[in-house]
C-alpha cells in the first residue's frame, strides 16, 4: 500500500466502532478526504490531540484505492490552534466556517487557495473575534475559489447594465428585469453597496478581507444572497450562524 503525505487541517470526527475515529480533512493537495484513525480512542494512542478539529498537521496515510477511505499512519502537529478550541464564541464561528467547507467541497477536488483561506482565518480567529459579517466574506470568497465567483457587473442574460438589477441563484449572478421571464427565475434583491462589497472581496488577497467593514445592512443582504446561493447549489437549508451558535 504506497504511503502519502500531505498537510491538512481537521475539519471533524466521528468515532468509529470500539476505539478508531473516522477523521475529515481538508489538504491543498488531496482536498476533503476521509480517513480511518485506528485506536485513536484508547486512552494512550499514537496521535496524541492532533485529530482535534481545526488542528493543522502533517498527515501520513495509506492510499487504500479503489476504496474511499484513507487509513491514517501518523499526524504530526504543525500547528494545534488551542487557542480557538478554548473559546467557546471561537469554536462556534470556526465550526460553522469548517462545516460550510465540508459540505461544498467534494471529496479529492483539491484546492490550494481554499486550504489557504481556511488556515488565514483560524489565523485571524487565534487572535480576534471574526464577526458573523466577517465569517460571510470568507464565504464569498471560497465560493469564488469553489468556481462560483458572481457575475456582477453586467446582466449574465443580455450583458446589458442596468442601475436597477437582481440576483439570480441559478444563473450565478445579477439579472436585469426584462431577463427575468415570468414564469420561473427566482431572484433577491441586490444593493450597489452589496454589489461593491461583493466584488472587493472576490478581488482581495484572503489574508486582507478583514479589513472590508461592511455595515450591518449591507452584511443582512450578504447573508441572504449566500443563503439563497448555497440552497441552489447544495438543494438544501445550510444552516445560518446563528442557528449552529445556538
Ligand atoms: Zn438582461
Amino acid at each position: 500500500m504506497p504511503l502519502i503525505e500531505t498537510d491538512a487541517i481537521v475539519l471533524n470526527s466521528l468515532k468509529l466502532g470500539e476505539a478508531d475515529k473516522l477523521v475529515t480533512f481538508y489538504s491543498p493537495t488531496l482536498g476533503k478526504i476521509k480517513a480511518v484513525a485506528r485506536g485513536a480512542r484508547k486512552v494512550k494512542n499514537k496521535y496524541g490531540s492532533s485529530l482535534e478539529p481545526f488542528t493543522h498537521g502533517h498527515l501520513v496515510i495509506y492510499d487504500k484505492k479503489p476504496q474511499v477511505l484513507y487509513r491514517l499512519f501518523q499526524s504530526d502537529i504543525i500547528e494545534s490552534f488551542q487557542r480557538v478550541r478554548s473559546d467557546y464564541d471561537k469554536i462556534m464561528t470556526t465550526s460553522h466556517f469548517s462545516l460550510f467547507i465540508e459540505a461544498l467541497s467534494p471529496e479529492g477536488d483539491p484546492s490550494v487557495p481554499v486550504f489557504n483561506l481556511f488556515l488565514k482565518l483560524l489565523e485571524y480567529t487565534k487572535v480576534f473575534e471574526a464577526s458573523p459579517g466577517l465569517i460571510n466574506l470568507f464565504k464569498v470568497k471560497f465560493l469564488g475559489y469553489a468556481g462560483y465567483e458572481l457575475l456582477l457587473d453586467r446582466c449574465v442574460k443580455c450583458q446589458s447594465s442596468f442601475p436597477s438589477m437582481r440576483f439570480s441563484p441559478s444563473l450565478g449572478g445579477m439579472v436585469c428585469s426584462p431577463c427575468i421571464p415570468d414564469n420561473a427565475l427566482y431572484s433577491v434583491a441586490i444593493s450597489p453597496a452589496v454589489q461593491s462589497v461583493l466584488k472587493q472581496t472576490f478581488k482581495m488577497d484572503p489574508g486582507l478581507i478583514s479589513r472590508i467593514r461592511p455595515s450591518e445592512e449591507v452584511n443582512k443582504e450578504i447573508s441572504h444572497i449566500l443563503e439563497v446561493f448555497i440552497f441552489h447549489i447544495l438543494g438544501k437549508k445550510f444552516p445560518s450562524l446563528e442557528t449552529t451558535s445556538k
